[in-house]
């Protein structure tokens, strides 16, 4: 077989039909009321505590910070409440050995490293004036809260929210595995750090990357209307949506405010049908769960997101490279190459390890429309040292490359569609005129050419969606979604301090000063507007 009928059928094999597109929605939505209605379900549908989302005139100096799979992010954001926002920020790879440390405090000593020479770098004059202020208070905590930085920790990974600053980790994913964190509290794992630094910040909400997204873009978004989904398409994927409390069946535990009838949702679609009942499954799937830290799970997210595409790419190559009956990346001699000399693949080529092919080279080869397809053969020889392809070679790369990168758009339309069903906006008709808003981030949907329009093409394939339901998606990049969103929910989460906990903190602070008998009255300083 020629490479290119070869290229050809393995790309047939990334096909995912509109049949099978309508087929998942189904079962994506059948799959969502279960996770509504009990746990321990292949979505999780965890309650944020989150019941409402901004409308753009909220105000206030935050700090957030973001631990995605890739970089950790150290922000702070003034929100000027006409939906613009002015916001500094940091970003760091984290160290790949921390992402695999013995003890969870080696990773968070990092994170509270990171904060302190934001705040020295960015906010110096506030800094001092805090540390000093800090030490010379009288109250019995040494610090008064109102001068405290209050941040929102956007910390995607799978959580079990118990309220809107407390969380224990359920499981890593993305590569992480520290197994001493599982079960822990993350954002007390966090302040234990920034107080060990002396910091004046206070972790005052947790969030999960898509709730901040879902916020970030109600908060910017044009019109009236809220966002009614928050999806995120980086290393990981994941989604949440406001969903009414009517439909969440399963029990609550902490507090929060019952008078929207809503309720923000944490889908953690990346485990949607981890029992692949309509999920593909190629031979390369397979072998990428086999070889994956965790095994039979995330098994959409490993379909989907930026981590894996390039993964079960580099697994089809390394097939391809294997099989003496098709000539990949290799020629007898130079006169058969168009550029003049013989192709190889240097021996420790990174196209040899597990994860040593990074998707951002799909979105290179995707937007490569030159004949002669020269800007992703530099890339090949550049980050893959492979020298010298040929243009057949690039073209099979090429037409393998863009296979599964679609198949990851059509997959990811599944759980919006589902989601935009469940809102029964498209057929409601007080809403008939509105657009249905959803805020998107992540490198993968931001950057990988044409995934928003191959999400729509299928959008527009779907039952009960169809062209006009599809002309009424407004699918839209959360700018800085993660800082901006994480702020919001601080924010939320200082008006919840004010209102739920004044009466318990007066209270305690009462029998505090009865034990130790003192006579003091505090004021109401937890709430800073
Ligand atoms: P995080 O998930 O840490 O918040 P990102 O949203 O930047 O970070 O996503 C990083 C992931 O996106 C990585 O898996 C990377 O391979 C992938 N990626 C980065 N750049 C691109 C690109 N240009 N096209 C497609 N994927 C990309
Ligand atoms: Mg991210």
């Amino acid at each position: 077989m020629t490479l290119e009928a070869q290229s050809a059928a393995i790309a047939a094999q990334f096909d995912y039909t509109d049949d099978q597109v309508n087929s998942a929605v189904n079962e994506f939505r059948r799959q969502m009321t279960e996770g509504l209605e009990k746990d321990g379900t292949s979505l999780s549908q965890i309650p944020t505590y989150v019941t409402g989302v901004p409308n753009g005139t909220e105000k206030g100096l935050y700090m957030a910070v973001d631990l995605g799979g890739t970089n950790f992010r150290v922000c702070s954001i003034q929100l000027n409440g006409d939906t613009t926002f002015n916001l500094t920020f940091t970003k760091v790879a984290i160290p790949r050995k921390l992402m695999v440390a013995k003890t969870a405090q080696e990773l968070f000593a990092f994170l509270a490293k990171q904060i302190e020479l934001f705040l020295q770098k960015h906010h110096e004059d506030h800094f001092e004036q805090h540390v000093r202020r800090r030490m010379t208070m009288s109250s019995p905590d040494g610090y008064k809260d109102e001068h405290v930085f209050r941040l929102g920790f956007t910390f995607s990974f799978p959580v079990q929210q118990v309220g809107i600053n407390k969380g224990t980790l359920i499981r890593w994913t993305k590569g992480f595995d520290i197994p001493d964190a599982v079960g822990k509290d993350v954002c007390a794992l966090l302040q234990d750090e920034i107080d060990k630094l002396h910091l004046p910040v206070k972790v005052a909400a947790l969030v999960n990357d898509t709730v901040g997204t879902l916020m970030a873009r109600s908060y910017s978004s044009p019109g009236k209307t809220g966002t009614v989904l928050g999806a995120i398409f980086g290393t990981g994927t994941n989604g949440a949506y406001v969903e009414k409390l009517s439909n969440l069946k399963k029990p609550l535990s902490g507090e929060y405010d019952k008078t929207t009838g809503e309720m923000v949702i944490n889908t953690e679609w990346g485990s949607f049908d981890n029992q692949l009942s309509v999920l593909p499954n190629t031979a390369w799937d397979v072998a990428l769960d086999k070889a994956s830290p965790n095994p039979g799970i995330q098994m959409y997210e490993k379909r989907v997101s930026g981590m894996f595409l390039g993964e079960i790419l580099r697994l089809v190559i390394i097939d391809l490279l294997k099989d003496p009956k098709v000539s990949f990346f290799k020629d007898e001699n130079s006169s058969s190459n168009d550029w003049k000399s013989t192709t190889n693949i240097v021996s420790d080529s990174s196209i040899y390890t597990q994860w040593g092919l990074d998707t951002a080279i799909m979105s290179v080869a995707a937007a490569d429309n030159t004949p002669e397809l020269s800007t992703l053969r530099g890339e090949l020889e550049k980050q893959l040292d492979i020298c010298s392809a040929g243009l057949d070679d690039a073209q099979a790369f090429k037409a393998i490359a863009n296979a599964i990168g679609r198949r990851s758009a059509r997959l990811s339309a599944v759980a919006i569609a589902a989601i935009v069903l469940q809102t029964g906006k498209l057929t409601d008709p007080a809403n008939a005129d509105e657009p249905i808003d959803i805020g998107v981030d992540g490198s993968l949907v931001e950057h990988y050419p044409y995934f928003r329009d191959m999400i729509y093409e299928a959008l527009r394939a779907i039952d009960g969606i169809g062209e006009e339901g599809a002309k009424r998606i407004r699918i839209g990049i959360a700018k800085d979604g993660s800082g901006v969103g994480a702020a919001l929910i601080a924010l939320v989460a200082a008006g919840m301090e004010k209102r739920l906990t004044t009466a318990d903190y007066l209270g305690e602070l009462r029998s505090n000063a009865k034990s130790n008998n003192l006579t003091v009255v505090p004021e109401d300083d937890a709430a800073q507007d």
